[in-house]
C-alpha cells in the first residue's frame, strides 16, 4: 500500500488501473469503514482509500478539534483490508490560498442534519465533488449510517454528471445494536451503555410497523420513548422517504426512520428501515 499526499502522484496511479474503487473516510477506522474497504477490494481492480478529517463540514469547533486521528493505527488496518492506496492530502492541498467554490444541494439538504447542523452538507457536498474529480473513480462506497449523506451525494451526482456509480452498504453494529462510529471512543463506560437506546428504539419501530402500525406519529414515539428510558432526548425521530427525505404520516412501502441524539458530549445518529 502506497501513502499518497497529492493529487499529481494519486492522478498518476489511478491512469489505467482499470476500475477504481473509491472509499471516502474520515479516519479512526472501525468495522463500519473496513466493510467499506473490503466490498471496493472485491470488485475493483485499485483500491483507493481517502483519508481527510474535512474541516469544513463540522459546525462546531470542539467537535473538530475533538475528532479521534491515528493515521498509522488506520494505515495498517487499511493495508490489511486490501487498500493500494491511502490517499491523505493536507488541508492546504484540497483546500490552498484562494479556495472560493462551494456545492450546495437544496431540499434534501436542508432538512435533519442540515437543519440542525448548518453548512455540514456543503462541506460534504464540496469535499466529495473535489475528491471525485481528484481521484476519477469508477465507483465510491459510502455506508448506510449516514443516510442523508447518501442522499445529498445522490442527488449531486446525478445533478453535476459526475460519472461515478454510488455503491451503499449496510450499517455494521457492535453487539448491542450500537452503529459503529468514531465518535464512540468519546463515550464513558455509562453513556456508551445507554447509547444502546438508539438502536432498542429503532428495533421497536420496526417491530412495531411489522406487527401492523403505520402512523408515523407513533412510531416516532416508540423510538423517543426507549431513548426517555435512558435520559435521552433525541434532536430529532423522523419518518421519511428514504429517497426524498420528505416525512412521510403513514408507512405504506419501505420507510426511513433517522434520528440523531447527544448522549454526554457526544452526538450520535442512526437509522432503519422499517417496512410495512
Ligand atoms: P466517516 O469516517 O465517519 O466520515 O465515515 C466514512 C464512511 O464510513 C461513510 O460513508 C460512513 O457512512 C461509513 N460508516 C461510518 N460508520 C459506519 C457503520 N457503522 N457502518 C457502515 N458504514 C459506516
Amino acid at each position: 500500500m502506497r501513502i499518497i499526499r497529492d493529487v499529481a502522484a494519486v492522478r498518476a496511479a489511478v491512469d489505467g488501473a482499470g476500475r477504481v474503487g473509491l472509499v471516502p473516510t474520515m479516519g479512526a477506522f472501525h468495522e463500519g469503514h473496513l466493510s467499506l474497504i473490503r466490498a471496493a477490494r472485491e470488485s475493483c481492480d485499485l483500491v483507493v482509500v481517502w483519508l481527510f478529517v474535512n474541516p469544513t463540514q463540522f459546525n462546531e469547533a470542539s467537535d473538530l478539534a475533538n475528532y479521534p486521528r491515528d493515521e498509522e493505527r488506520d494505515a495498517a488496518l487499511a493495508a490489511e483490508c486490501g487498500t493500494d492506496i491511502l490517499f491523505a492530502p493536507p488541508v492546504d492541498q484540497v483546500y490552498p490560498a484562494g479556495f472560493a467554490t462551494t456545492v450546495s444541494v437544496s431540499g434534501i439538504a436542508d432538512v435533519l442534519e442540515g437543519a440542525h447542523r448548518p453548512g455540514h452538507f456543503t462541506g460534504v457536498a464540496t469535499v466529495v465533488a473535489k475528491m471525485l474529480n481528484m481521484v476519477g473513480s469508477d465507483v465510491a462506497y459510502f455506508g448506510a449510517k449516514d443516510a442523508q449523506q447518501v442522499a445529498v451525494v445522490r442527488r449531486m451526482v446525478a445533478d453535476l454528471d459526475i460519472p461515478v456509480t454510488i455503491d451503499v452498504l449496510p450499517i455494521v453494529r457492535e453487539p448491542d445494536g450500537l452503529a459503529m462510529s468514531s465518535r464512540n471512543v468519546r463515550l464513558s463506560a455509562d453513556e456508551r451503555r445507554r447509547a444502546a437506546a438508539l438502536h432498542r428504539g429503532l428495533a421497536a419501530a420496526r417491530d412495531a410497523a411489522a406487527a401492523g402500525e403505520q402512523d408515523a406519529g407513533i412510531l416516532a414515539s416508540i423510538v423517543a420513548d426507549e431513548l426517555e428510558r435512558e435520559s435521552i432526548t433525541a434532536e430529532y425521530v423522523a419518518v421519511l422517504d428514504p429517497e426524498t427525505f420528505e416525512p412521510v404520516a403513514s408507512v405504506e412501502r419501505p420507510t426511513l426512520i433517522a434520528l440523531a441524539a447527544r448522549v454526554g458530549p457526544v452526538r450520535l445518529v442512526d437509522n432503519m428501515e422499517v417496512t410495512p
